[in-house]
């Protein structure tokens, strides 16, 4: 189920990072960060009050072409208004109105979007008075925060709470794959998606002007059923509005949510971007299964070594994501597109397996006899019985003596261990601790 998304909105150095970290630090969350992952991220999945939603901040976004203030605040602020159910426009006390505010605000005011004002380094409740001001822009109360003391923040985050969209819970399909194609716009999304149906369901072409939507298209292939979810929707719109390519992102973000399975798709020329980190980032937090699909292999001249040398660099670049199939094909003339579905098929089974408790309790077991966890403050961690509650994403709940003293490194080896054991191809696994009490 999709999340509600909440975007910030603001001019650079009024705080929407300051303000995202700190939302980011109430999450609790057992799994660690993934260094690569966490590092400019522009999206994080944040929990108030049992209200789960997905914050983006629209200024981590990368906007082509546009190193203007103002122009890059007008398409974050289209962005935030198309693609959020509720948006967080942030201001500088410190700074007060400015004419980029006000046209902002304009643009905010007109979208049928609930819009949060949110008054940034208010330090101390003295400067409450620098937010009257901000009644100008016509977009209601103001709310006083300092993002960097952490004030004012149970306020805004209950009012975002206030106005997420009533949760609509839709009933899933169980035993249909969900995919998702994700990847820049060209990467060759669609031409994959059609090589997969074997004719020409979506219209794939060079034109630019050519609009698209978005399209789940069913698929059957072995005795599997498949949902295609095919992103690239819309971007040919961008020649005449920049931005709007951008909006792929957001896009992206919805599709795996939605999805089983990622299909990274990466251009075997070009090789991973940025924007794809931080999407296949997204994908391996939120439990998803990933394939990494590097496309278009037919312009790739190659060796005998070519592949082995690729696989590494992306091994190196998407760190994360050791466990992810690598499949080198092209949509265009179909090599190793006959691959991809039952590829697919095994790595949702990987994600949806379910180990047997005994089984699993002997390979941990046999894992801590070969190499017993390293004593913390003077203490040894002792783990008693490990089980796996839940699914896409296999996750399973180690029970210790502390859960503090089970360091980053040994949780990692018992990942190893059970991947080892049981495969978990392509998926990622999450593993809590917990203490006696
Ligand atoms: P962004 O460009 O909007 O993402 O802004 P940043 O989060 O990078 O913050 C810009 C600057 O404002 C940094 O130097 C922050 O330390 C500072 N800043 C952020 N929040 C506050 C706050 O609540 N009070 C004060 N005084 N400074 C802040
Ligand atoms: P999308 O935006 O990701 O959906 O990309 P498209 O499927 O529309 O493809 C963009 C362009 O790349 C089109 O001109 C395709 O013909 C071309 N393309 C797609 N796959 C391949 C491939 O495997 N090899 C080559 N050479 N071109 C490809």
């Amino acid at each position: 189920m999709s999340k509600p998304i909440v975007a910030i909105v603001g001019r650079p150095n009024v705080g929407k990072s300051t303000l995202f970290n700190r939302i980011a630090q109430k999450r609790v969350s057992i799994v660690e960060d993934i260094p690569g992952v966490t590092r400019d991220r522009i999206y994080m999945d944040a929990e108030w009050l049992n209200h789960e939603f997905t914050m983006i901040d629209t200024g981590g976004i990368e906007i082509e072409s546009t190193d203007k203030i103002l122009t890059s605040m007008r398409h974050q602020a289209k962005l935030a208004i198309k693609e959020a159910d509720v948006v967080v426009f942030v201001v500088d006390a410190k700074t007060g109105l400015t004419s980029a505010d006000e046209e902002v605000a304009v643009i905010l005011k007109n979208a049928r979007k609930p819009i949060l004002l949110a008054v940034n380094k208010v330090d101390s409740p003295k400067d409450e008075l620098e937010t009257f001001e901000f009644y100008n822009l016509g977009l209601g109360e103001p709310y006083a925060i300092s993002a960097a003391n952490a004030l004012g923040l149970g306020d805004l985050l209950d009012q975002i709470v206030a106005a997420l969209p009533k949760e609509t819970s839709v009933a899933d399909e169980t035993d249909t794959i969900k995919v998702a194609f994700i990847g820049r716009p060209n990467v060759g999304k669609s031409s994959l998606v059609n090589a997969l149906l074997g004719e020409e369901r979506v219209i794939v072409s060079d034109i630019p002007g050519t609009t698209r939507d978005a399209i789940d298209t069913h698929y059957s292939k072995d005795g599997s059923d498949f949902i295609l979810i095919d992103t690239a929707g819309m971007r040919r719109k961008a020649r005449i509005d920049q931005p709007v390519e951008r909006y792929s992102v957001i896009r992206s973000l919805r599709a795996v949510d939605r999805a089983d399975v990622v299909l990274m798709l990466i251009d075997a020329v070009d090789g991973v971007t940025e924007q794809d980190k931080k999407i296949a980032g997204y994908a391996h937090e939120a439990g998803r299964a990933s394939i990494i699909v590097v496309n278009k292999w037919d312009l790739v001249e190659k060796d005998s070594k070519t592949t082995l040398r690729y696989t590494e660099t992306i091994r190196s670049e998407l760190g994360f994501m050791q466990y992810a199939p690598v499949l080198f094909l092209s949509a265009l003339t179909r090599q190793r597109v006959n691959r991809v579905s039952e590829l697919v098929k095994f790595v949702a089974d990987q994600h949806a397996m379910r180990v047997a408790t005994s089984v699993l309790n002997q390979v941990i077991e046999d894992a801590v006899a070969i190499n017993p966890p390293p004593s913390e403050r003077g203490r040894k961690l002792k783990i008693f019985y490990t089980t796996q509650p839940g699914v896409k994403p296999p996750t399973f709940v180690f029970f210790v003596n502390d859960a503090e003293i089970m360091h980053f490194s040994y949780l990692r080896y018992l990942e190893n261990k059970l991947r080892e054991a049981f495969g978990f191809e392509g998926t990622p696994l999450k593993l809590v601790v917990r203490g006696r009490k």
